[in-house]
């Protein structure tokens, strides 16, 4: 190599002062040559590349600060509560498209496929969501906070109430949203609200004696058993099934 960045030049780019077109060269010869970096790293001040190198590690250690749990902060949530709801899985995005999408089918077939007076479809998967939220929001499997959690001076219990609480608020504004969108049934729409709350619950009340895992999948296979026998005991094919009509939404509600 024959041509080296004169020595003023580089002063000048310590300086950040070297003006184009001589930067532009520059900037393309010290890529490739360790002599002129040699004397670059020289004539730099040194105390402006050390607070440099510390600006960026600090930069590089600091915990990012989503856009969810920043908006929680100003809201008014503590600092710690705010990091534990944004870590929780079901706020995440993949959760939240998957809710969206099953709401979405759920709502387009209560629309397309009229029976009777109920959007039955919608009302049988609707209660589904907040319960399978809540299973997800929680375990050695799900949670990556897991871990944190166990040895965290925060009672299990007390995480347990807050992630249910930001799963249900997620998920019942949700469903609400997708009620909406169903007008044609008028209030029957909201028939899953009382038997999504119930199911919520049972999963809840199960949890510490069958695990995170088996407790919400049986009180799923026994909501959906409910609706097979309801469906094979209703009167006809234009009524209710059992879990909508006034009696079950009474049972949901004491559960
Ligand atoms: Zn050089």
């Amino acid at each position: 190599m024959s041509w080296h960045v004169p020595e003023e030049d580089l002063h000048a780019y310590a300086r950040g002062e070297l003006a184009a077109p001589a930067l532009w060269s520059a900037d393309a010869h010290l890529t490739s040559c360790a002599r002129c970096r040699g004397v670059l790293a020289e004539v730099s001040d040194p105390v402006v590349l050390d607070t440099g190198w510390e600006r960026l590690d600090a930069e590089l250690d600091a915990p990012r600060t989503g856009l969810l749990e920043s908006l929680l902060v100003r809201l008014g949530v503590a600092g710690h509560t705010a990091r534990l709801l944004a870590a929780a899985p079901v706020l995440r995005r993949s959760w939240l498209a998957a809710v969206v999408a099953v709401l979405l089918l759920s709502v387009g077939a209560a629309h397309t496929v009229r029976d009777g007076e109920f959007p039955t479809l919608f009302l049988a998967l609707a209660p589904l969501l907040p319960l399978a939220g809540v299973a997800l929001s929680y375990g050695p499997a799900l949670d990556p906070t897991y871990e944190m959690a166990v040895v965290a001076p925060m009672h299990g219990f007390r995480l347990l109430m807050i992630r249910t609480a930001a799963v249900l608020g997620v998920a019942l504004g949700l469903n609400g949203l997708a009620t909406l969108a169903l007008p044609d049934y008028g209030l029957r729409a909201l028939a899953w609200l009382l038997p999504a709350l119930a199911l919520t619950a049972a999963g809840l009340a199960l949890t510490p004696r069958l695990g995170p895992v088996l407790a919400p999948s049986l009180t799923a296979g026994a909501w959906v058993g409910l609706l097979v026998v309801a469906d094979a005991l209703r009167a006809g094919a234009e009524a209710p099934l059992a879990p909508f009509t006034a009696a079950g939404q009474g049972v949901a509600a004491v559960i």
